[in-house]
Formats: structure tokens, C-alpha cells, sequence
């Protein structure tokens, strides 16, 4: 069992990563808030019924109620509508000011769920039990939780840590592998902006990764977490280091709010941006050509990523929209070397829009 400690100025809690923790889910959630009368579980019907069994198998023994509350799969229900169907759910059901919510699913049900335990009542306490390989190493640790309005993602939320973090490697066991590869896209982004031997132990596990290996996936998730956790202990509301979290997302947000988050998955956005990130970097910083393409290369072993159309031009504009930017130039964070990357400010509009032409040409080479 691996138990990584996120410590931030408001919050202190662990990560436990283990295979089959579900099945002793009950103790973990114990020694981590208490014993629970009653806990209201979030999560997706499509996750109940591969995982219900299993979930509850720790707690029939010792008599904790068990509310499940359903959120339909899809990033469409992470609105506010559903925090308020769950909320009034929680109240008809009796939840009190010591109720226990528990994320039991993806990114979506975490951001949700996190968001819920932050107003109900004010703020109630919350565990996340992630079930996909990105709300594993991401979403789950660190605090931020939130929904989306119509004119932008995540633009209503709050900073609200869980309790704890428990991660069951085996639960990746169903999920689709195009979630996995997108997943591990995050995890290529942790090592290029931090950690140089994790890149090369990427490079050598790829494929044990991509066959659903239970050793390395723990191995990763570990690893992942790690750099994430040390991040957000330093910074946990992005005024300095968790910028650098953002590689490959200001282009990558972009390409998701031109193709409507309909083309590809997050994790390919993300991948594209940074293969933006690094052609601006080659031109502007001291990456040397043959690191970037070593990293890309790792890229593009994780797709082929869907095809998706965009012009430089709308992309560009986008990316001047993101909310994570200076109003007059760019802000932006670029690779240096593998395992080291730097936030620069004063990125102009031709430099990006020579970046996004040069990423443009290679996704038609090279997208399914
Ligand atoms: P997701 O939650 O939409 O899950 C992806 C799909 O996999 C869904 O259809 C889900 O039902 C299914 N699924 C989940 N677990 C499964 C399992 N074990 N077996 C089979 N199917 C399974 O996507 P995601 O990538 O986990 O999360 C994306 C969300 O996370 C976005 O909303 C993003 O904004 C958010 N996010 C938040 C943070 C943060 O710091 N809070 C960081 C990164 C991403
Ligand atoms: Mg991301």
C-alpha cells in the first residue's frame, strides 16, 4: 500500500493507492473520518452496475446506511442543476451537517461531488474513490471542484479538499482504453514538467500501461500522484509552481472549446497542446529539437488521437479567451528539458499562431 500525504495551508489528507482497496473500502473511509452512520455515495449508473457489488462487500458487516445518488454519465450533467437535484436529495433523505458524501467515479462525478460537499450546508466532508486512470493521478487530488455554465467549463467551483483520496488500480480494469491512453497523456505531462527518470520509465512501461498491467499502473498512479501532490502542497491556489500543472492545456482548452468538447477526449486536447508547447519552446527556449520529438514521440505511442478540424485563426482566438490569461500577451507553459518546465508571460500572438500552425500540419499526418 502506497499512502502519499497532500499537505496545503487549508487542508491535510492522504492518498491511499492500492489494488482491490474497494474491498476494504469500509475500514479505509473509518480510520480516515470516523465510523459513518450513513454516507451518500455519487456515481454513475453505468459504474453501480460493474462496481456495486464489490463497493458494499466492506460494509454489510458493519451496518453503515448506504444512500447512492446518480448522475448520468457525461460531462452535460456537471452543471448546477445537478448539484441542487442532489442537494435536495441529500435533505429529503436526511443529511445533516456531518453527513459523508463519497465520489465513486470519473473526473465529472469528482468535480461534482467535491462541489456539492463545499455548499451543502455550507461544506460537508467528502472522500473521492476515483474509478478512471485521470481522476486517479488528477482530478481527484488537490482541492478544486466545480461545474460548468453554457459559455465555459469549470467557472463556477470552489477550493474544497477531500478527507481522503482512495485509489484501486483494479477498478481500471473496465474502463475503455481510449479513456486509459487519454488518462496517461496527464501522466506523460507530469514527467515532462517534473520528473526526468519517471519519463524514462514511461518510455519503457508504455505498452505494460496500455495492456492494463496492474503493477505498473499502480507504479504510475503512485508516481503521478506524487508530482501533483508536491505541486499543490507548494501552491494550491495557482499564484506560482501549479501553473506549471497547466502544460499543454491553454491550446488544449482551445481545440476542446472549438470542436465543442464533442471531438476528442481531454486528454488528446492536451496532448496536442503540447505539441504546441514544444514547437513554441524549440523556437523560443533552449529545448533542443531532438528532446521535443523525443517527448511528442511518446505522444503520439498513446494515440493515434482522433482527427478534429480547426483553423489556426479560431484556435488562436480561443486560447486568447482562456481564463487562465494575462490580458495582453500569453501566458504559457513550455518544456525546457525532459523533466523541466517554466511559465513565460509575454508569449506574442505570432509566436502562438506559428506554434498552433506548425501542431495544425502534424495533426493531419498523423490523427486516426
Ligand atoms: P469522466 O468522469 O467523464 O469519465 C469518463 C467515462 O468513463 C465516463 O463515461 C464514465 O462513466 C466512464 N467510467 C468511469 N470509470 C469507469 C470504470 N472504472 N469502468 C468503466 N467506465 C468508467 O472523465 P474523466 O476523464 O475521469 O474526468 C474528466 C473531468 O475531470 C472533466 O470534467 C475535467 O474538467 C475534470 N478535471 C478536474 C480536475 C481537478 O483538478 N478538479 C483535473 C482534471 C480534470
Ligand atoms: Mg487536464
Amino acid at each position: 500500500m502506497s499512502t502519499i500525504q497532500v499537505k496545503t495551508a487549508s487542508a491535510e489528507y492522504s492518498v491511499i493507492i492500492q489494488p482491490r482497496l474497494l474491498d476494504k473500502l469500509a475500514a479505509h473511509i473509518a480510520s480516515a473520518c470516523g465510523r459513518q452512520p450513513s454516507i451518500f455515495v455519487v456515481t454513475s449508473p453505468e459504474i453501480w452496475a460493474l462496481w456495486n457489488k464489490r463497493f458494499l462487500a466492506s460494509f454489510s458487516t458493519i451496518g453503515t446506511c448506504i444512500h447512492v445518488l446518480f448522475v448520468p454519465a457525461g460531462e452535460r450533467y456537471k452543471r448546477l442543476q445537478t448539484i441542487e437535484r442532489l442537494a435536495e436529495e441529500m435533505c429529503r433523505a436526511g443529511a445533516k451537517r456531518d453527513a459523508l458524501l463519497v465520489a465513486f467515479g470519473g473526473g465529472v462525478i469528482g468535480d461534482t461531488t467535491g462541489f456539492l460537499a463545499a455548499v451543502y450546508m455550507r461544506g460537508i466532508r467528502y472522500v473521492q474513490v476515483p474509478t478512471t486512470y485521470l481522476s486517479q493521478i488528477d482530478s481527484s487530488v488537490g482541492g478544486k471542484t466545480g461545474v460548468n455554465l453554457r459559455v465555459g467549463k469549470n467557472l463556477l467551483g470552489s477550493f474544497h479538499h477531500p478527507a481522503a483520496v482512495f485509489c484501486d488500480p483494479a477498478i481500471l480494469s473496465t474502463l475503455p482504453s481510449t479513456e486509459l491512453r487519454a488518462g496517461l497523456v496527464e501522466s506523460v505531462k507530469a514527467a515532462v514538467l517534473g520528473d526526468a527518470r519517471f519519463f524514462s520509465w514511461l518510455e519503457r512501461n508504455l505498452n505494460k500501461l496500455l495492456d492494463g498491467d496492474e503493477k505498473a499502473l499502480t507504479q504510475a498512479i503512485q508516481t503521478s500522484v506524487r508530482i501533483k501532490a508536491r505541486i499543490v502542497s507548494a501552491d494550491e491556489r495557482e499564484t506560482g509552481q501549479r501553473m506549471l500543472l497547466n502544460l499543454g492545456h491553454t491550446v488544449g482548452h482551445a481545440i476542446e472549446a472549438v470542436t465543442r468538447y464533442r471531438g476528442l477526449l481531454h486528454g488528446e486536447a492536451v496532448a496536442w497542446g503540447m505539441v504546441a508547447a514544444l514547437r513554441l519552446s524549440v523556437a523560443r527556449t533552449k529545448l533542443l529539437p531532438a528532446q521535443a520529438t523525443r517527448i511528442e514521440n511518446l505522444l503520439f505511442r498513446l494515440g493515434p488521437y482522433r482527427q478534429f478540424r480547426a483553423t489556426a485563426k479560431a484556435l488562436l482566438e480561443r486560447t486568447s479567451s482562456d481564463k487562465k490569461h494575462l490580458q495582453s500577451a500569453h501566458r504559457f507553459v513550455l518544456p525546457v528539458a525532459v523533466g523541466n518546465a517554466i511559465v513565460v508571460e509575454d508569449v506574442s500572438q505570432q509566436e502562438l499562431l506559428s506554434a498552433i500552425e506548425s501542431m495544425l500540419r502534424t495533426v493531419k499526418e498523423r490523427s486516426a
